[in-house]
C-alpha cells in the first residue's frame, strides 16, 4: 500500500514510512482498495494543505492516527480521470479555506505518486503531453491577426488561452477539437463554488475573471464556421468557466446557430448551461442545436439548491432542460460533480437513477468537484454521511443498470454522437 505523504509547509513533499495512506469520503476516513490506485497520471499536480493533519494507517498496529510530522497532501487529477477517494485528514481551527480545486487523496510505492482514481474519458483533447506552447503562441498570433476586431477572439486568445491557460481555448488556438463560446457576463444561480465570480466576504478567490460584454452573434458565428469546417472533430461550445450561464443570452445564440448552419452542417453545436430555462433550451433546439450538458453537483433536489442557490428557477428545471434536448432527438449530457460520500450515499443513488430514467439521459461526465471539502459540505448544511457504495462500485452499479448510458468527461464530437461511440483515438496529435 502506498505510504502517506506530508509537506514541510515549505513545497517540500516526504513520504511517512510509518503510515498508509487512506481515503475521505463525506467526514470519514477509509482505507482504500488496493485495485483502485494508479500512477497520478501525467499533468497532475501535488498540493500541501495548510493547517490540516493527514490522517494514515499505522504500518505495524494498523490504527488510524494522524501525522504530525507536517501539513497533509493532496493530488490534483488531470481531465479524463474521476477521484475515487478525498484526501484525508484533520482540520485545524484556524485553518484557511482551500481554493477551487479538486484534493484527491495521494500516496507514495516504489518511488512514484499513487491516486485512488479512474481513467473515464479516452478522448485525449486535454491531455497534457498534447499541448505545444510554441505552437500556441503561433495560433493565437494567427487568431488575433485574423479577427482584429472580434471581443470574443480577443478574450479568447489574450486572456483565456495566454493568461487562464484554458485546455479548451487552447486547442481553439491550435485548430483542433472543442472551440469554446463564452456569451454571458451575468448568471442566475449563486453556485457557493463558483469559479467566475466569488464574493467580497469569501476568502476564496474565483480561478477566472467573468466576461465582461455580451459579444454578438456576427462576432460568434466569424470564428465558429472556419472552426466547424476546418478543425478534425469538431464541436462550438456555448457555456465557459468564464462567464456566467448563457441560457440568458438564448436569443444572440439562437441567432448565431441559425446563421452558423447557413453556412456548414459540419459538426456538434453544444452548451454548457445550468439548464434553468427549458423554454430557451427548445427555442435553441429548434435552431439547430445538437447537444446540451448541464452541470449539476446531484441529483436531488435540496442538495441541488442548497449549492446553486438558484434565483427563479429550480431542479426540475434543470430536469426539463434534459428532457427538451431528448425530445428534439439531441445528445444530452449532466456534468456531475463527483464528491466521495455524497455522490455515492444510498439516497444520492436511488436519485441518480431515477434521473437517468426519467431524461432518457445519454451521458454521464464525471467530473472531479473543484472545492474545499469541510467548506462544501458545512456550507451546504451535510453534518454527516451515512453509509457510502465507493465511487467505483456506484458507477459500476449505473454501467450495469443502464448499458447504452456513455461514462466520459467531455462533450463529444458528431463522429462518437452519430458513428461508432467507441472509435479509438490517435496518440495526442500536435
Ligand atoms: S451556474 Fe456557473 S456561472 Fe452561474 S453561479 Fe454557478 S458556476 Fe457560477
Amino acid at each position: 500500500m502506498p505510504f502517506l505523504l506530508y509537506s514541510d509547509g515549505e513545497g517540500n513533499i516526504f513520504e511517512d514510512d510509518t503510515l498508509y495512506a487512506v481515503g475521505r469520503a463525506g467526514w470519514d476516513a477509509f482505507p482504500i482498495p488496493q485495485n483502485q490506485w494508479i500512477e497520478l497520471p501525467d499533468g497532475g499536480n501535488l498540493y500541501e494543505l495548510p493547517g490540516r493533519r493527514g490522517i494514515g494507517v499505522d504500518v505495524h498496529t494498523g490504527e488510524m492516527r494522524l501525522c504530525e510530522k507536517g501539513w497533509a497532501v493532496a493530488a490534483f487529477i488531470p481531465p479524463a480521470h474521476t477521484g475515487l477517494f478525498l484526501a484525508a485528514y484533520e482540520t485545524m481551527l484556524d485553518a484557511p479555506t482551500l481554493p477551487l480545486f479538486c484534493y484527491t487523496a495521494v500516496g507514495w510505492m516504489n518511488n512514484k505518486n499513487y491516486v485512488p482514481a479512474v481513467r473515464i474519458e479516452k478522448d485525449i483533447r486535454q491531455e497534457a503531453a498534447g499541448y505545444n506552447d510554441k505552437k500556441i503562441e503561433s495560433g493565437t498570433q494567427y487568431l488575433l491577426n485574423n479577427y482584429p476586431n472580434n471581443r470574443l477572439v480577443k478574450h479568447l486568445m489574450e486572456k483565456c488561452c495566454m493568461t487562464y491557460h484554458c485546455p479548451a481555448a487552447r486547442n481553439f488556438s491550435l485548430g483542433r477539437w472543442e472551440c469554446p463560446i463564452p456569451t454571458s457576463p451575468a448568471c442566475n444561480a449563486n453556485c457557493i463554488g463558483c469559479i467566475s465570480f466569488q464574493p467580497e466576504e469569501e476568502t476564496i478567490v474565483s480561478t477566472q475573471d467573468r466576461l465582461t460584454f455580451k459579444p454578438s452573434a456576427e462576432e460568434i458565428v466569424e470564428f465558429t464556421v472556419p472552426h466547424l469546417l476546418n478543425a478534425p472533430f469538431p464541436i462550438v461550445s456555448f457555456g465557459q468557466g468564464c462567464e456566467g450561464e448563457p441560457l440568458l443570452m438564448w436569443e444572440t445564440i439562437q441567432a448565431s446557430i441559425i446563421e452558423i448552419r447557413k453556412h456548414t452542417h459540419k459538426g456538434s453545436i453544444n452548451i454548457n448551461t445550468n439548464g434553468s430555462k427549458p423554454a430557451a433550451v427548445d427555442a435553441l433546439c429548434r435552431a439547430g442545436l445538437n447537444s446540451i450538458r448541464v452541470s449539476t453537483n446531484s441529483a436531488q433536489k435540496h442538495i441541488y439548491e442548497a449549492y446553486y442557490r438558484p434565483n427563479n428557477y429550480q431542479f426540475e428545471d434543470i430536469v426539463e432542460s434534459l428532457k427538451v434536448m431528448r425530445k428534439h432527438g439531441g445528445w444530452s449530457s449532466i456534468n456531475y460533480f463527483v464528491f466521495p460520500g455524497i455522490t455515492d450515499s444510498e439516497a444520492e443513488y436511488e436519485a441518480l437513477r431515477k434521473l437517468i430514467r426519467e431524461t432518457a439521459l445519454n451521458m454521464i461526465q464525471w467530473r472531479n468537484f473543484n472545492i474545499d471539502p469541510d467548506w462544501y459540505m458545512g456550507k451546504i448544511g451535510i453534518n454527516e454521511t451515512g453509509e457510502i457504495l465507493g465511487v467505483q462500485q456506484l458507477m459500476d452499479l449505473i454501467q450495469e443498470e443502464f448499458p447504452d448510458l456513455k461514462f466520459g468527461y467531455f462533450n463529444p464530437p458528431m463522429e462518437r454522437i452519430k458513428g461508432d461511440y467507441n472509435f479509438q483515438f490517435a496518440g495526442a496529435a500536435q
